[in-house]
């Protein structure tokens, strides 16, 4: 099928769900990704940060396709070595008691909102089940996590939205205490606001969270689905903060290309998700596990991470004297940049073009590269926008 082929089929079979770039992505290796027509791209999305070892990584596709060679789904009225393994991985990594897997950031969240809730209903009853989250968030796309979105353009057309959600001005310390109340169960934040426009929150601000939270037992709750498996240079961002939140949700990263989430919550919460309160098909099948598995086995070491942590220095001192660049922000390898000229769809837009996949957020340009790719290409994909930014 040629690209015009795909695109009439997407037209005429598809809901129209999605603003697309115009290009047809068919194979990759590495960081770089071919289109239908064989025109190659440098690839500093991951695919919005799922594709954190590139694409095709060998010893991930070893992992997966002996996996599907093997056994490629259980239901979760069995027991599995890979479920346990990818469990214990991620607690050992954080110090987390407990994992819930399953298939999507949403569903991690999802997961989350409901821990909060009912660790609240077991020990103080009904009325205290407000969460906060932050203004400018992003949550998911489900009913529940769209409310859970500080942002009011997710919050049109499909109501009624799940109650119980109210929104704090990111890093306003002041709003946050006019919002704690005794009916608030948790407060829930990016630590690193992702499709907000890669806004990091301040130290003090995520201190005045940790502290107020732990005064008046409110579940700490963060999401880094985008954040986490390494992005940022830790394996979690928030262990850059110096908190231990409660509950932590996990996804895009962490299947390395296969769809898996996880929500991971301490000792205090560990009984709350008792038998028959929960459950999915799908979350932590035996080829998720096993991609997750190789991916935690190979992002997480001292080397690789503070590989990560030097390419994104790199980056971002090589963007530091480009045109058009006016501000730099984020950690490690999820990068957002501010252009003079405010035209970063146009930008993205045009490094489609000559060969280089790049995101915007908000007005940003936002890079999540993928988190092996190599000093070469790096390279040309900043020479790509380089020349892109001086038009
Ligand atoms: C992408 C994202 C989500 C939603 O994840 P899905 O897998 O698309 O459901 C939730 N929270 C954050 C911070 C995200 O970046």
């Amino acid at each position: 099928m040629t690209f015009e082929d795909i695109k009439n089929k997407e037209q005429k079979y598809m809901m129209h769900t999605y603003g697309r770039f115009p290009a047809a992505l068919v194979s990759g290796k590495g960081a770089v990704a071919k289109d239908a027509d064989g025109k190659e791209y440098i690839d500093f999305t991951s695919g919005i940060g799922v594709n954190c070892l590139g694409y095709c990584d060998d010893g991930w596709v070893k992992a997966v396709s002996d996996q599907a060679a093997a056994i490629q789904h259980i239901s979760n009225l069995y027991y599995s070595p890979l479920q346990v393994g990818v469990a214990e991985r991620l607690c050992s990594l954080t110090g987390m008691d407990k994992v819930f897997l399953c298939n999507s950031g949403a569903e991690a969240n999802e997961c989350a909102i409901k821990i909060a809730r009912k660790y609240s209903f077991d020990k103080y009853g009904e009325g205290r089940q407000k969460i906060l989250t932050l203004v400018n968030s992003f949550h998911g796309r489900t009913v529940t996590t769209l409310a859970a979105t500080g942002q009011d353009v997710f919050h049109n057309y499909f109501y009624p939205f799940t109650e119980g959600f109210d929104y704090v001005v990111a890093n306003d310390t002041d709003d946050l205490m006019k919002h704690i109340d005794d009916s608030v169960c948790a407060v829930f934040v990016e630590l690193i606001q992702g499709e907000g426009g890669v806004m990091p929150l301040c130290r003090e601000f995520v201190k005045a969270v940790a502290d107020v939270c732990a005064e008046k037992d409110i579940l700490f709750m963060v999401d880094e689905v985008q954040t986490g498996i390494s992005r940022t240079g830790s394996v979690y961002c928030y262990q850059q903060y110096d908190i231990k939140p409660d509950v932590v949700t996990s996804a895009k990263g962490l299947g390395g290309g296969v769809p898996i989430g996880a929500c991971l919550c301490n000792e205090k919460l560990a009984d709350v998700m008792s038998a028959g309160t929960h459950g999915t098909t799908f979350g932590g099948n035996p080829i998720a596990c096993a991609a997750a598995g190789y991916v935690l086995d190979t992002v997480t070491t001292d080397e690789f991470l503070s590989s990560v942590r030097e390419k994104g220095d790199y980056i971002r001192q090589q963007l530091s004297g480009m045109a058009n660049v006016k501000e730099v922000r984020g950690m490690g390898m999820m990068i957002g940049i501010v252009t003079e000229k405010d035209n970063a769809k146009a930008v993205a837009a045009a490094c489609v073009e000559k060969g280089l996949l790049i995101l915007t957020a908000k007005n940003l340009l936002r890079m999540l590269p993928p988190l092996n790719i190599t000093k070469e290409e790096i390279d040309r994909g900043l020479s790509i926008l380089k020349t892109v930014m001086e038009e």
